[in-house]
């Protein structure tokens, strides 16, 4: 490390052992490698993301925001498989420029995640790099055996939901790029969510065992939704007039409906997407009650290959090789 005062050993043991302290198996993070128990009947998932400076976040952001960020994507794919996460181990390519007072917002912001959630940072790696600031995270959660979501158990007839709200964040990064202008009232809240993703976690654990395929919305809606759609071998036609948008999106579409491309096309919603049985229906409306969190069907799974979008607004465009749409008005 460059500029910061501490050495390695000494910057994990001041910034990041803390995290470790609740996971046993992390073993202070003073050896090589940690620990990991499974309880019986469980299985572990297990996934990575890395996030590099300059293409998944602006080198500027507040360091806190950028830890909290690449804890979140990942945690998220955890809940994507109905699993609870527990840990997370993270390798940081830290540039020269780095100083202590940014470090230290970030392990605070890291830690703030990692209690908010409940979960320990169990191990990782940190280096110096010419080059800009890189963060893979690793993150562990456990699922109960046989209750695991995955992309490819959609069924012809489900229907598709997505949760919370969509375009969000594609949005928010449209304003940072000056493409996108806005009162700050409905910016703000855009930008927050490209920033700060939310995790679904409890929908996702709470949908272990309910739904049949599901993934969470990283690529954009429409691309997610193609993932789904090719792992099952099966296809889906969407309503884009029922994809849900936040009162900052609607805003937005209003004057240029263009921008549903955006909200189709663009990624880091981090919302679930998934799909159910009709059967399901009453059980998922008491399940959004329950979690305060808005489940919008808009779509169903047919036996057709290929995604099908009807009432695209005009000027709105969506591309991708396997997909074709129809509709429009
Ligand atoms: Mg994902």
């Amino acid at each position: 490390m460059a500029a910061p005062s501490l050495d390695e050993f000494a910057l994990i043991a001041e910034y990041f052992a803390p995290l470790a302290a609740n996971f046993p198996g992390a073993l202070r993070l003073r050896d090589d490698a940690a620990l990991v128990d499974v309880p019986e009947g469980q299985r572990v998932v297990v996934t990575t993301d890395a996030l590099v400076a300059g293409v998944h976040f602006f080198p500027d952001d507040p360091p806190g925001s950028i830890a909290r960020k690449a804890l979140r994507v990942n945690i998220s794919d955890v809940a994507a498989m109905g699993g609870r996460p527990t840990a997370i181990l993270l390798a940081a390519c830290f540039p020269d420029d780095v100083t202590d007072p940014w470090l230290r917002e970030f392990a605070a912001g890291l830690a703030e995640d990692c209690r908010e959630y409940g979960i320990s940072l169990i191990g990782g790696d940190t280096v110096a790099t010419p080059g800009p600031l890189s963060l893979t995270v690793t993150a562990l959660g456990l699922v109960a055996a046989g209750r695991e979501l995955r992309r490819d158990r959609a069924r012809v007839g489900d229907r598709v939901y997505v949760s919370g709200s969509i375009g969000d964040a594609a949005l928010g990064l449209e304003v940072l790029k000056g493409g996108l202008a806005l009162p700050q009232a409905a910016a703000d809240p855009l930008v927050a969510r490209y920033r700060l993703p939310q995790p679904r976690l409890a929908l996702g654990w709470r949908l272990a065992g309910l739904a049949h395929a599901a993934m969470d919305v990283s690529d954009g809606l429409y691309s997610d939704l193609g993932h789904i759609c090719r792992a099952s071998g099966l296809g889906a036609t969407i309503d884009a007039d029922r994809i849900p948008l936040s009162a900052a999106a609607r805003m937005a579409i209003r004057e240029r409906p263009d921008l549903m491309t955006l909200v189709l096309s663009g990624g880091d919603d981090y919302e679930l997407l998934f799909t159910a049985p009709a059967t399901a229906d009453p059980i998922i409306s008491t399940l959004a009650g329950q979690l305060g969190l808005e489940l919008t069907p808009i779509g169903s799974i047919i036996e057709t290959e290929g995604l099908s979008v009807v009432n695209l607004p005009k000027g709105a465009a969506v591309t991708g090789g396997f997909m074709h749409f129809r509709g429009g008005k």
